[in-house]
């Protein structure tokens, strides 16, 4: 096994090691740079999952402490887990369903298509759909997205016939089970789905792209990667000139360690991310760590989401199979007739029996939740994905007082709800309920999803010094050294499910922190 000595000041730092820090890893891996990977979580094999939603959420889910404020449903329903992110080597990559969707070219120009929304902070990208064009099909290739490189796509199952057959008797035409990052042959020597589902407990097949078990020993075998799990990072030091130098981390068994570097990525996701900057100030950096701006942990967004359940009088058995099997694209069109900016996806889903009976008791206890949960066989599911404002309000701050098990102040996470979000989920929630009667649903449940599963923005991309943190590179724009590699990126949210746009930026960045490097610019 790889070590680096923690003096050894020409290593790379990752912090993190989901989507974007193990892919970022990885790639500098393979093009001969040491790497040390720092993960807060512990290692699990696929042995160790668990068919069991609920001891699945209690193994991987990162618990520690947090707290939501605002008008968001997490500030009632999640006060203290609003997030629904792993803390494990994989990250959310364990928990993810695998839809893998590039961003529209139009999401990249938000600001400048969708104008002057009263109310939100949006703002274009500085790079552009085409800067990232070669790098989605580089991410569909490693992640084994189907559709594209010739992968076969899934079977249908029962839940997206549902969605299928709604979705054409209303009119819809782009509808597809294509675009999951989940092997339906065995590729890249990761099994074949067998379509057992409840995909969210990790995938005991391993069909489901997840860095633990591709982006992480494929970076082992180059002998450039020292992973470390168990780490927790506490702060990103710097020198006198500004530049990061080195991180502080405790390990698993508590003791506080430094490891030197030449270079630092973050990529916690996108509350740990800015939660981490803002804990590394210093008399040079006073409001945190590339905080300039002001704009660490702002500008927030996570998609603005709902679902609709439609009860069948046959049984649907919306479980068999993966656990979101289809999409439908042509609401995620910009078209402010609808009346609101910015589009949505609409994903057929389905959930275990356990998180079905969290997610429908938010509706209150009575016989509509117990007749609810008696229907379960008989239930098909469809899902709201969509754009949500980016607000300067919205997002992460340090507590005053509360400390977590490692002494750092916990995590903040307000957001105040945009007028567009509710027009969206309202107009989706009349779409749903016509598709799902156009094929004979007798009853609609609608369940409010709480805990946000795509946490984007916190340090926003921007040309601008002063309007962002990181560049079109990820690299921040006070501390040159410093890259910020996870979904915390984004400016906007898109429509589509971050992840392989994620992917996209980590390889993207990757191939420029290697070129810099050897251009000793870095
Ligand atoms: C149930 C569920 C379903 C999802 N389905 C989809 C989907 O179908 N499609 C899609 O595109 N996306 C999906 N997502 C979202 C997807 O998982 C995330 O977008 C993606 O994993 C984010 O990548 P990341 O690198 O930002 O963070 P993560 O993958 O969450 O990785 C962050 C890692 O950083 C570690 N970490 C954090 N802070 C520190 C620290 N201070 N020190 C050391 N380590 C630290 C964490 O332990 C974690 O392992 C889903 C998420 C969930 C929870
Ligand atoms: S349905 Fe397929 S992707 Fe999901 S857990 Fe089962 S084998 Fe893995």
């Amino acid at each position: 096994m790889t070590q680096f000595d923690k003096s050894d000041d020409s290593v790379v730092v990752v912090i993190g090691s989901g989507a974007g820090g193990a892919t970022v890893a990885h790639e500098l891996c393979e093009k001969g740079i040491k790497v040390v990977v720092l993960e807060a979580g512990p290692r699990f094999t696929i042995d160790d999952f668990h068919n069991n939603e609920l001891a699945a959420y209690q193994q991987l889910t990162w618990a520690d402490k947090r707290y939501a404020t605002g008008d968001w449903p997490a500030a009632t329903l999640a006060p203290e887990g609003p997030n629904w992110i792993v803390k494990a080597v994989g990250g959310s990559t364990i928990h993810w369903n695998g839809l893998s969707f590039r961003a529209q070219p139009h999401e990249f120009k938000a600001r400048t298509v969708y104008g002057d929304v009263d109310g939100a902070s949006l703002a274009d990208w500085p790079i552009t759909y085409d800067d990232l064009d070669p790098y989605y099909s580089r991410a569909e290739d490693k992640m084994g997205v189907t559709g594209t490189h010739g992968i076969e796509r899934h079977p249908p199952n029962n839940n997206y016939k549902v969605l299928y057959n709604g979705a054409k008797r209303i009119g819809y035409k782009q509808i597809s089970n294509a675009r999951q990052a989940i092997n339906s042959e065995f590729r890249d020597g990761r099994g074949a789905c067998i379509q057992m589902g409840f995909c969210n407990q990790g995938c005991k097949m391993g069909a489901k792209w997840s860095t633990l078990y591709s982006e992480i020993p494929k970076a082992e075998e180059t002998g450039n990667l020292d992973l470390r799990s168990g780490c927790m990072v506490l702060r990103i030091e710097h020198d006198k000139a500004g530049k990061a130098n080195g991180v502080v981390y405790v390990d698993a068994d508590g003791v506080e360690h430094r490891q030197s570097a030449r270079v630092v990525c973050v990529a916690g996701n996108s509350i740990e991310t800015p939660r981490l900057l803002l804990n590394s100030n210093s008399s040079m950096f006073p409001d945190g760590l590339a905080n300039s701006s002001g704009e660490v942990g702002r500008n927030y967004t996570r998609h603005v989401g709902a679902i609709v359940f439609g009860e069948f009088d046959k049984p649907v058995n919306m479980h068999r199979g993966i656990t979101v099997p289809g999409t439908v694209f042509d609401e995620a069109r910009s078209d402010p007739s609808r009346g609101f900016a910015g589009g949505y996806l609409i994903e057929a889903v389905s959930l275990g029996l356990t998180n079905l009976a969290v997610v429908g008791d938010a509706s209150g206890w009575g016989k509509d939740y117990t007749s609810f949960l008696e229907k379960y066989s008989h239930l098909a599911g469809v899902l709201l994905n969509g754009e949500d404002m980016p607000r300067s309000q919205n997002g992460v701050t340090l507590h005053d007082t509360e400390r977590d098990q490692y002494g750092l102040p916990i995590p903040v996470i307000h957001v105040e709800e945009h007028d567009n979000d509710h027009a969206m989920s309202k107009h989706f929630k009349g779409q749903a309920e016509a598709l799902l009667g156009a094929v004979g649903a007798t009853k609609m449940h609608h369940v409010v999803t709480a805990a946000a599963t795509h946490n984007m923005g916190t340090c926003r991309m921007s040309a601008d010094a002063d309007k962002g943190v990181v560049d079109g590179f990820g690299r921040t724009h006070d501390v040159s050294n410093l890259f910020v590699s996870d979904g915390s990126q984004f400016t906007t949210a898109t429509a589509e499910n971050p992840t392989l746009t994620i992917v996209a930026l980590a390889i993207r960045q990757a191939e420029h922190i290697a070129a810099e490097m050897s251009a000793k610019n870095l």
